[in-house]
């Protein structure tokens, strides 16, 4: 299964943003786009060129992919699949995203970092539906059960990681029973509910050139 598996926070300096892919050092004063904000590379600094229309796409595209950890064919199967779904393609894209089992692991507060979550996955710490599921992008139904592993419930990174959650304030298209480690996919995310800051409308426009 390809991945990428250069620097991470060179990528937030590519797109200016924080991608949060590292999990508590994101928040912490070591974040790296907090002290180079500009872009990698030898030109990094020169910030007299003005970007296209095609580049901005491009970048809103990079940027979305990017937090969800994925390659570009990957995502680019998203997209087919979001284009041929009824809806509107931007949202469903992001539903779609929103549903993948690492995005999940994560959300639901098992993980620090999707790049966290996804390692969990492959490395066979997590069942869904009573079974143990491997693949990171397995997409999930509603009303399925992610659950940790018995034999990994002892995993400090997870109990690190479910500190920070409040059983309460989870994404509403979730829900987390921390006594049993076990959450519940609650229903396909409408797009309002998605944390996250995303012009999801530039990928189709770039996508439908
Ligand atoms: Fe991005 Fe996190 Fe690295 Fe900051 S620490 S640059 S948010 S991956």
């Amino acid at each position: 299964m390809a991945r990428y598996i250069g620097p991470v926070c060179k990528l937030c300096r590519r797109e200016g943003d924080k991608l949060f892919l590292k999990g508590d050092r994101c928040a912490s004063g070591k974040c790296a786009l907090d002290k180079r904000e500009h872009p990698p590379g030898q030109h990094g600094r020169d910030r007299r060129f003005k970007r296209s229309e095609y580049g901005n796409q491009l970048r809103e595209k990079q940027r979305i992919k990017r937090s969800y950890g994925m390659l570009e064919s990957q995502f680019r199967n998203f997209y087919e699949r979001a284009a041929q779904a009824k809806g509107i393609t931007g949202e469903q894209l992001l539903t779609l995203l929103e549903s993948r089992l690492d995005n999940i692991v994560y959300r639901i507060g098992f993980a620090p970092g999707r790049i966290a979550a996804r390692m969990l996955i492959t490395h066979r710490h997590i069942e869904v539906n009573g079974r143990t599921v491997d693949i990171p992008s397995y997409i999930m139904k509603p009303g399925d059960v992610v659950k940790v592993r018995e034999r990994s419930r002892k995993m400090l990174m997870i109990h690190d990681a479910m500190k920070r959650v409040k059983e309460g304030r989870l994404v509403p298209y979730l829900e987390l029973d921390k006594a049993k480690m076990e959450g519940r996919f609650l229903s396909y995310p409408a797009r309002e509910d998605i944390p996250m800051r995303a012009r999801e409308q530039m990928v189709v426009e770039l996508y439908s050139k």
